[in-house]
């Protein structure tokens, strides 16, 4: 069965531990940052951190409130990237459990440039060498019955995974208890992906990419439906 995230975000504490459990468990090096005039650190998600708990201090209804938001890749239910891969090899979908892996081979697909440009969320980054890399579901770990690294950490409630059924049920109870303190309250793209987000504010405030650029899904659409339709036609003419 498809596994999904639950994050919500009202209970995020900024504390980083699932930022800092992702690199450990993937053995990804530290990165040499600079005070960019915030709490974030690194600035930006990159090859070696592929969980960043991004922060933004804004003003909302007349006082200055802190907005955090733990960033990851959505594992979409149909990813762009691996439409615009096209090569099996480079990035596939699990089908035990719908994570999205980007492989060694990314290195050597054309067209990496595309495949980051056609991430409703901007989640793909590469390295020197042309590879891409991101959040893997922490597969390995789901492969022998275990959480993602993030979500055991993670003593606030807000990090969440499970059956993506049970899962979508827990976050749309959890909206409407929200909603109650939050009129404005929300769950980001929850038919489109497998890390649901639930926001107090409009995701906008929290982050550039918290929701999917304008049009990227329906881009993806078109993208499959000519693929049906190469492989009917070329069906039908070679019988
Ligand atoms: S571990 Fe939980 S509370 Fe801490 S930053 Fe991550 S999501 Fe937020
Ligand atoms: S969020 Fe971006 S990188 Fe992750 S599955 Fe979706 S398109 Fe691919
Ligand atoms: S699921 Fe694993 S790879 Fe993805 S953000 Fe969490 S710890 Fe990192």
């Amino acid at each position: 069965m498809s596994k999904a995230f639950f994050i919500d975000t009202t209970l995020c504490t900024a504390c980083r531990a699932c930022q800092a459990a992702c690199k450990q468990w993937h053995g990804l090096p530290a990165e040499e940052t600079i005070n960019s005039g915030s709490y974030q650190n690194p600035d930006d998600l990159s090859f070696n951190t592929y969980k960043l708990v991004k922060m933004n201090e804004c003003m909302i209804d007349g006082s200055m409130r802190w907005l955090f938001f733990p960033a990851q890749c959505r594992h979409c239910l149909e990813p762009p990237c691996e439409y615009m891969a096209g090569d099996s090899s480079a990035i596939y979908k699990d089908s035990a459990t719908g994570a999205v892996i980007f492989t060694s081979v990314t290195g050597k697909v054309a067209g990496v440039d595309d495949i980051i440009g056609s991430c409703p969320y901007d989640v793909p980054r590469k390295s020197d060498k042309n590879h891409l890399a991101k959040c893997d579901m922490c597969l390995d770990r789901l492969q022998n019955n275990l959480l993602p690294a993030c979500v055991t950490v993670c003593s606030s409630g807000a990090m969440n995974f499970g059956d993506r059924k049970t899962i979508l049920k827990q976050a749309q109870e959890r909206l409407l208890v929200v909603q109650n303190k939050y009129p404005d309250a929300m769950l980001i793209d929850p038919d489109e992906v497998s890390t649901i987000y639930l926001v107090a504010f409009a995701p906008s405030k929290y982050s550039e990419s918290a929701s999917a650029k304008a049009g990227s899904f329906d881009l993806t659409r078109k993208m499959a439906f000519k693929k049906m339709s190469r492989w009917f036609f070329a069906k039908a003419f070679t019988g």
